[in-house]
């Protein structure tokens, strides 16, 4: 696999790079070293998701490398070998972010690659591209409950009632799933380790969210959809959608930092459409029929003021009364998306 000097960093790749794929990931990695933004265009088939990672991944290496060589040495946390501490500690790196074990960004832990794509599939694709990479990083794919959920009853149920299925189980502490991860996190001291840690880099496998979701369903019979969460802030790469990103309560539950992180949208025109949807709301029929009765009654109500069988829908005043479900209709609508909306456009402004 040939190693290329691509501005200053060695990044792998794995075949005879063309000069376009040079091109794009030297454009990746000056961005990367100077902290700033790229918005990077390459014609299809060019190979542009293999030039990101392999332009990302190799500015990491080389980033971790940088600061471990620059960093003195000090006495080793908690009970690592003195000779070897330093090693080790560049091995935990994935395991422990927590600041205590990071060796490189000065707010204690080294760079996160999020990599967020509009939808899953796009994300496999991504997946499949790793593989024919030499990282081997720690992983973590984030989804939905309905992508994530293994109770056999409540994975039988679609969107918000599932949603409110599993909440209801975990308040209760009824989902045994969720049980035996709150065991271990309470074991190993309050959160999990990512579960490929322990292994050298150069076994790890890079699995994609069917092998995430068996793995600890079937192996560790811990609730994947909450194992994801708990594994995203040790991930090395943190694949996503773009809402979990741009939504800024998304974030916050996620507790995703973006402060040190690489940030890499892929397909990036998509985000505006993703930002427009999340940001509007879907009316039923039977939502907006309610409304319109309501609406004409008070039509009616004007016409007959002082008698008539619609008369008390407008009162002396001349005010509408009897349409809370509109009024409450448009309140809902114009509170929520008017706070998607503004979140989304601050992160976009300032992320
Ligand atoms: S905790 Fe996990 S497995 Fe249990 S119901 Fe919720 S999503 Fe499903």
């Amino acid at each position: 696999m040939p190693t290329y000097n691509v501005a200053g960093v060695p990044v792998d790749f794995p075949f005879e790079a063309y000069p376009v794929q040079l091109v794009y990931m030297e454009k990746v990695v000056i961005a990367l070293e100077r902290g700033e933004n790229a918005l990077l265009e390459s014609p299809t088939g060019t190979g542009k998701t293999l030039c990101l990672l392999c332009a990302a991944l190799g500015w990491r290496r080389a980033h971790i490398e940088r600061h471990r060589a620059t960093t003195p040495v000090a006495p080793p946390p908690g009970g690592l070998r003195e000779a070897n501490w330093v090693e080790d500690l560049a091995a935990s790196i994935g395991a422990d972010r927590s600041g205590a074990g990071a060796v490189t960004a000065s707010e204690g832990r080294s760079p996160r690659i999020i990599y967020a794509s509009r939808t899953h599939s796009q994300l496999q694709q991504v997946v499949r591209e790793l593989r024919r990479t030499v990282h081997r990083p720690l992983v973590c794919m984030l989804g939905s409950r309905e992508q994530f959920c293994c109770h056999p009853e409540v994975r039988k149920q679609a969107g918000t009632a599932l949603n409110a299925a599993c909440q209801a189980l975990t308040a209760a502490n009824e989902c045994s799933f969720y049980r035996r991860l709150q065991d271990e996190k309470r074991k190993q001291g309050g959160s999990l380790p990512h579960p490929q840690a322990s292994e050298p880099e150069a076994s790890r496998a890079v699995p994609d969210i069917e092998d995430f979701k068996s793995h600890a369903e079937r192996r560790l019979e811990i609730c994947p959809f909450y194992l994801s969460r708990e594994l995203q802030a040790s991930s090395d790469v943190l694949f996503l959608p773009y809402n979990y990103l741009l939504d800024p309560k998304s974030r916050k539950a996620l507790n995703i930092c973006l402060q040190r992180d690489v940030l890499i949208f892929d397909e990036a025109h998509n985000v505006d459409k993703v930002c427009a949807d999340a940001a509007s709301l879907n009316l039923t029929t039977i939502e907006i029929a309610g409304a319109v009765r309501e609406l004409d009654r008070c039509i009616d109500g004007a016409r007959n003021r002082g008698g008539g069988a619609d008369a008390d829908a407008v009162d002396d005043d001349g005010d509408v009364s009897n349409v809370s479900n509109s009024r409450s209709l448009l309140g809902a609508a114009s509170r929520d998306t008017r706070g998607t909306a503004r979140g989304f456009a601050s992160f976009l402004v300032s992320p």
